[in-house]
């Protein structure tokens, strides 16, 4: 079993940045986590205070009901894989995944089943006298994945693994990760700034910005039901439509400078405390319905295969539109759309959370 509950974790580095602010979360056994986010919102201090490389400013870690909050980081039986690899240059790929083993002590016969065990999983047979430096960048990332898996942890921790990759091998490494934890049903956390990374890996995601957690959810949850405009921009390609107006005096539209619509019976009932109130529409490229009384006009369009992407305006508002390729309007053409009113958010204007 390895089950960890992080309790109002907070990091204030010397100097007074608080990097991390208030993390919490149960993750349970088997639980695929990813912390996502953009650069510098907290991520690695929320991972390197986890294993136990950086020490936790207040809260509380517990791994299986034990408090690992002081722990050494050698203590707490988890591996790290690293971004670099930092594999050691001068050892063998063998070499390489013993290394921690034998200094822990183990068993040399032990040491070499193991290592031939993750080499077979990992497909890295052919390649364990070689050096670091005579494999492919995918090859080392794997050596590297293999050095954590020997060691059987009872917790993977995964930071930016993938993000030295070129595109291609990115997409299939990722695919090896997946199929690595339905096998392993390992407890793994994996920081990414990746959101297509966090959607297709997690079973939850973790949305950090400025040191706070946004929200924690099923990919689902995070990308259809999100907590805020933050998450909301974060999470989808290409990102969701952002419209800044209000809700009319007596409650029925929604009113911006370059469009209004009837508000369903609903949307209505939603946002009856906001009449005559500033909020933020938002609305994803797939959420628009080529039929109604708005106007749109196409702009550059660009074919995704079995979707067309219209970038639009809606007199003086860009928006992006994404219908199925058989909708074959051209630039310069006029689409009536309206909004799928089931799916659209809406944000308070001033706090940008979401609307329910
Ligand atoms: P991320 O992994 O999401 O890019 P980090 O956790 O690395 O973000 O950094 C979060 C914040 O903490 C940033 O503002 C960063 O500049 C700051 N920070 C990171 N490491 C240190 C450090 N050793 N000393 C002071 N500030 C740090």
């Amino acid at each position: 079993m390895s089950e960890l509950n992080l309790q109002h974790l907070k990091k204030i580095y010397d100097g007074g940045v608080v990097a991390v602010h208030d993390f919490n979360i149960d993750i349970k056994d088997g639980e695929f986590i990813v912390i996502v986010g953009p650069s510098g919102c907290g991520k690695s201090t929320s991972l390197r205070m986890i294993a136990g490389l950086e020490e936790i400013s207040e809260g509380k870690a517990l791994l299986d009901g034990k408090d690992i909050t002081n722990a050494a980081s050698k203590n707490r039986d988890m591996a790290m894989v690293f971004q670099n690899y930092a594999l050691y240059a001068h050892m063998t790929i063998y070499q390489n995944m013993a290394f921690s083993l034998m200094l822990r002590k183990v068993d040399k016969q032990e040491i070499h089943r193991k290592v031939m065990a993750v080499a077979s999983m990992l497909n890295l047979d052919e390649q364990l006298n070689k050096k670091p430096k005579q494999l492919s960048g995918g090859q080392r990332q794997r050596v590297a994945l293999g050095r954590a898996l020997v060691r059987t942890p009872k917790i993977f921790l995964f930071d930016e693994p993938l993000s030295n990759l070129d595109a291609k091998l990115r997409v299939k490494m990722r695919r090896e990760i997946k199929i690595l934890h339905q096998k392993l049903n390992a407890t793994m956390i994996y920081v990414t700034h990746d959101q297509i990374e966090a959607l297709t890996l997690a079973d939850r995601i973790v949305v950090m910005s400025m040191g706070h957690v946004q929200q924690i959810g099923t990919p689902l949850q995070i990308y259809s039901d999100p907590n805020n405009k933050f998450v909301a921009s974060f999470v989808g390609n290409p990102p969701m439509n952002f419209f800044y107006g209000k809700i009319s005096s007596d409650g029925n539209k929604f009113v911006c400078d370059d469009f209004s619509f009837r508000l369903d019976a609903k949307r209505k009932r939603l946002l009856s405390g906001h009449v005559n109130k500033e909020v933020i529409l938002g609305v994803r490229p797939e959420h628009f319905v080529p039929k109604g009384d708005l106007i749109a006009k196409v702009g550059i369009v660009e074919h995704l295969g079995a979707h067309t992407l219209f970038n639009c305006t809606i007199n003086k508002a860009r928006a992006k539109i994404k219908f199925e390729k058989w909708l074959d309007y051209k630039e310069n053409d006029e689409i009536e759309f309206s909004f799928n009113q089931d799916l659209i958010c809406f944000f308070d204007k001033s706090s940008e959370e979401r609307i329910r």
